[in-house]
């Protein structure tokens, strides 16, 4: 098999770097092609030292300037790009095999789905663009012809538990039930009172799993497993009451398929994101990760509870949102989106998070999800009226 050429959209982030992790490992099988970043240039420049791709997108021209003077200074031949339009061409651009969808939030949406027009295979780990843009995004998968593989760790375990041979898209027969594991996040065992005074820090202190702060902090209100219920919708093609969220503090049981006959199956492994990375990059190959394997005998018991809807209600606006269906998704993301980067800037109470949703969501008229312009308008205003209740709730 030839070399392929990967694009990492947010190599600087928590899942960029387990990709480029994974991809050293094998430089017989794959390339990088593109790395982009936001804000973290410098580390941006440590990677195109190492990677040494053909190109690097960064936000502004001036970071790009920057970059660009200090890679040829060290005879590096990457090129730099920067903005939004250079996201899309490094997604859908004809050298390129892999792409990596790892931004977080809606701004990987625009070049997420370039990729999957394009016919790539694209491996899924920003749930927003799939949250926001449902119907839109798994249309751009099949008519670009794209391979889609979910990553972030739940979808890709469901997936490996479906049959042989099944795609993204819609459920094959003999799938009674989706079961999807959460580990409950920082916050599982505190009280209301306590969740009132919780801080950005604790909040980002995940019990089980190194990642980003946004969903670090969507862990904690379990606002991750209700986007990650829509994912699922999407992914699999199922209505949310045939997905039951399970609250699986250990995080060893990824997520599970109930199948008419009885059987359940489930996928295992310890809390490293390298796991579902190599099986998206290699599938439907199995390739060395660099994750320690398992030991029953050190894990000794899992357990599992319901979620609480009272304590973390985000589960339940997702899940409402979802069978609202048209823009009401995105409405939740985005307002989701503004109310995070609030309480992590110390201007919203943790238990307010919820509330501004809420609100959000009642606020705005319901708009049907009818093309991407559509899903865009409903995404800015969304925010605008998420960050002024954010002015009423101070
Ligand atoms: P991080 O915050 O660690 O990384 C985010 C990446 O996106 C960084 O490279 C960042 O660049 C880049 N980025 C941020 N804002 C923009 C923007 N406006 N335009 C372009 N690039 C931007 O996040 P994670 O790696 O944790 O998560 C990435 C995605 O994967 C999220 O959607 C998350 O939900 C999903 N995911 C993550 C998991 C994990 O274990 N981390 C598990 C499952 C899903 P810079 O660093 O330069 O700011
Ligand atoms: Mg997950």
């Amino acid at each position: 098999m030839p070399v392929q050429q990967v694009t990492v959209l947010g190599a600087t982030g928590s899942i960029g770097q387990s990709t480029l992790d994974v991809v050293a490992r094998h430089p017989e099988r794959y390339q990088v092609f593109a790395l982009t970043s936001h804000s973290r240039v410098d580390a941006l420049g440590e990677l195109c030292l190492r990677f040494r791709p053909s190109h690097a997108v960064v936000a502004t021209g001036e970071d790009a300037g920057r970059l660009q003077s200090r890679l040829r200074a060290a005879g590096c031949p990457t090129e730099v790009w920067h903005g939004p339009a250079a996201l899309v061409e490094v997604a859908e651009h004809a050298r390129v095999d892999v792409v990596m969808a790892a931004i977080v939030g809606a701004a990987g949406l625009l070049p997420a789905l370039a990729a999957a027009g394009a016919g790539k295979r694209v491996l899924l780990a920003n749930k927003e663009a799939l949250v926001m843009s449902g119907a839109l995004f798994m249309d751009a998968v099949v008519s670009g012809g794209a391979t889609l593989l979910p990553i972030d760790s739940e979808h890709n375990a469901i997936f490996q538990c479906l049959p042989a041979g099944s795609r993204c898209g819609a459920l094959p027969t003999g799938v009674e039930r989706i079961l999807l594991t959460a580990s409950g996040g920082p916050f599982r065992t505190w009280t209301p009172e306590a969740l009132r005074a919780a801080t950005p820090e604790q909040a980002v202190r995940h019990p089980k799993w190194s990642m980003g702060r946004k969903i670090s902090v969507d862990s904690a209100t379990l606002m991750n497993k209700g986007l990650e219920l829509i994912e699922a919708c999407w992914l699999f093609g199922v209505s949310p009451a045939a997905v039951q969220v399970v609250v699986h503090p250990e995080s060893i049981v990824h997520s599970l398929v109930q199948y008419v006959d009885g059987s359940t199956l489930a996928q295992l492994g310890n809390p490293d994101m390298r796991t579902p990375i190599a099986l998206g990059l290699a599938w439907p190959e199995r390739i060395p990760a660099g994750v320690a394997p398992l030991d029953l005998f050190a894990t000794a018991s899992l357990h599992f509870e319901a979620p609480d809807e009272i304590r973390f209600p985000c589960l339940r606006l997702a899940r409402e949102a979802m069978a609202a269906g048209g823009c009401a998704p995105a409405v939740l993301n985005a307002a989701n989106e503004v109310a995070v980067a609030a309480f992590l800037d110390g201007k919203l109470r943790f238990t307010d998070i919820p509330a501004v949703i809420e609100q959000t969501l009642t606020e705005l008229p319901m708009m049907a999800a009818d093309g991407l312009p559509t899903i865009l308008e409903a995404d800015r205003e969304a925010r605008e009226q998420a960050t002024r209740l954010l002015g009423l709730m101070r």
